[in-house]
């Protein structure tokens, strides 16, 4: 885990750039705050960012025939759909979790970064993969039937592993 000075949240390793000549190894930003730090300075620079892609292009014509090549191949709207739900299966876990981390934010849940949260997911989605009907359910509702109720925590103390039947059973979603 490393802390990103940008957005100021703990995350793996895997989701920092790595910079092997400082001293970390990685840069001190995520790689989603580097994206976004890249993007505001590449619109502020059109002209050098221009220039950058026009003298590359003239340095790797190859390159670009292989660039085409993907973007062709990405273009083709059934291969993309194929590769994405492909990604999704393998991934399924991830999927799920990230879904559900996007609907706390949007409920204003109580967030915790914790591994735990992702590990869940990924065993439920294990499970499913093996013919079980279970889903990952907060215990204490994020959408409450009880608009006084407090919303629950997405923290890994909140978090069950239900059967389908059993959490429809619940009623709270
Ligand atoms: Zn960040």
């Amino acid at each position: 885990m490393s802390f990103c000075t940008k957005c100021h949240e703990s995350k793996p390793l895997a989701d920092f750039y790595a910079r092997p000549r400082s001293k970390k190894g990685h840069y001190s930003e995520c790689k989603i705050c580097t994206l976004a730090m890249c993007r505001r300075w590449q619109k502020a620079n059109p002209d050098k960012v221009k220039k950058f892609s026009d003298d590359y292009r003239a340095r790797h014509p190859d390159k670009m025939r292989e660039n085409n090549r993907k973007a062709r191949e990405a273009a083709d709207p059934k291969k993309l759909k194929a590769t994405m739900r492909m990604w999704q299966i393998n991934n399924a876990g991830k999927c799920a979790a990230w879904a559900s981390k996007r609907k706390a934010i949007k409920l204003q849940a109580t967030l915790s970064p914790d591994p735990r949260i992702d590990a869940i997911y990924e065993i439920a989605a294990w499970l499913r993969l093996l013919g079980d009907d279970v889903h990952v359910d907060h215990i204490a509702p994020l959408q409450p039937s009880d608009p006084n109720a407090p919303v629950g925590l997405h923290v890994y103390a909140n978090l069950q592993i239900l059967s389908a039947q059993d959490n429809r059973s619940k009623g709270n979603r």
